[in-house]
């Protein structure tokens, strides 16, 4: 069985939605689904998780979110409009968030509503029961991740459904509070379902066709990398390559289950594959690739 996580740019719009099914669909083996929530449909747009954040800092100044969260709202409605998903229950869902979030609800809350409601529109595009991950994903109130109780969570009340759509980046405390991961989280989600459901691999599909030797927005032409191993993925991503949340490592490398880096663009490119140790039939080539920080990201 594989687990899929699909990265925000994926699921930006509802021509992602369909690419995302026909991917989901072409595979019986992908029964477990994680969702970003909208990313930029061109370098000029905004995240819906940024304007969520903005919205959470608007409020807290007592100003009214309405406008900034109307846009918000627009997203959604166009997905839902275009792929004939009736409405009524989402302008519910976004009318609860936008009042808990401008009576100010937590930083963390307001965040993930991002990818809640994506999960609800995927769950319903794909036919697949939706789990909220307040269930299966046990935060401590210190913000830390509850391994063992997430793990135990999702074995006892995911894998009994057999398949699922599974909202990404947040999950909730004994308490009934929000935390999320950090931003880029929703990879570390995806991870530990497949580690809780046991996934022979675990799939994260985005925007590029797996790790290159460098960032393509700084290098431009640099070459894909077919396959490397957690060791050398940890130190690439230490070093800023931003494909996948370094946290993501350990919960899958610990467990034995390859990463597949995918392109949702171009689904039968075969991406990059991570393993624990090295598959190279010839010779390992030497460098794998080269990261890089810069002072400020690009976005
Ligand atoms: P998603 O929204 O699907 O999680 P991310 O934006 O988090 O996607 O990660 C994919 C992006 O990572 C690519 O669009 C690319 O710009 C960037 N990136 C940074 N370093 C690399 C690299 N070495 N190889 C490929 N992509 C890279
Ligand atoms: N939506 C969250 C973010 O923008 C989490 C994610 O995309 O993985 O950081
Ligand atoms: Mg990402």
């Amino acid at each position: 069985m594989k687990v899929a996580k699909f990265g925000g740019s994926s699921l930006a719009d509802s021509k992602q939605f369909i690419k995302v099914k026909n991917i989901v669909e072409s595979d019986p083996l992908r029964l477990f689904i994680v969702p970003s929530a909208p990313g930029k449909r061109n370098p000029e747009d905004k995240k819906v998780t940024d304007m969520l954040i903005e919205c959470h800092n608007m409020a807290k100044k007592g100003e009214d979110i309405s406008k900034l969260f109307n846009k918000i709202s627009e997203r959604f409605i166009e997905i839902a409009e275009d792929l004939s998903i009736g409405i009524e229950p989402l302008l519910k869902e976004l009318k609860i968030v936008e009042k808990n979030i401008q009576s100010d609800a937590s930083l963390a809350y307001s965040a993930s509503r991002g990818e809640y409601l994506n999960a609800i529109l995927l769950s319903k595009h794909l036919g697949f029961p939706f789990v909220d991950a307040k269930d299966i994903i046990r935060f401590n109130q210190d913000g830390s991740l509850s391994q063992s109780e997430t793990q135990n969570l999702i074995q006892e009340k995911l894998l009994p459904l057999k398949k699922g759509v599974i909202p990404g980046f947040y999950g909730f405390d004994d308490n009934g509070n929000c935390h999320v991961f950090s931003r880029g989280g929703s990879d570390v989600t995806g991870a530990l379902i497949a580690r809780g459901v046991n996934a022979d691999i675990y799939e994260n599909w985005t925007d590029v066709c797996g790790f290159r030797t460098a960032d393509p927005r700084i290098v431009p032409d640099s070459k894909f990398i077919q396959q490397m191993t957690y060791r050398e993925l940890r130190e690439l991503s230490y070093m800023g390559a931003s494909v996948l949340h370094e946290d993501a490592v350990f919960p899958v490398r610990n467990a034995g289950i390859p990463t597949q880096v995918r392109n949702t663009n171009d689904p039968l490119h075969p991406g990059t594959l991570i393993n624990y140790t090295p598959q190279y039939a010839g010779q390992a080539p030497l460098i794998t690739g080269i990261a890089g920080k810069r002072v400020s990201a690009p976005s």
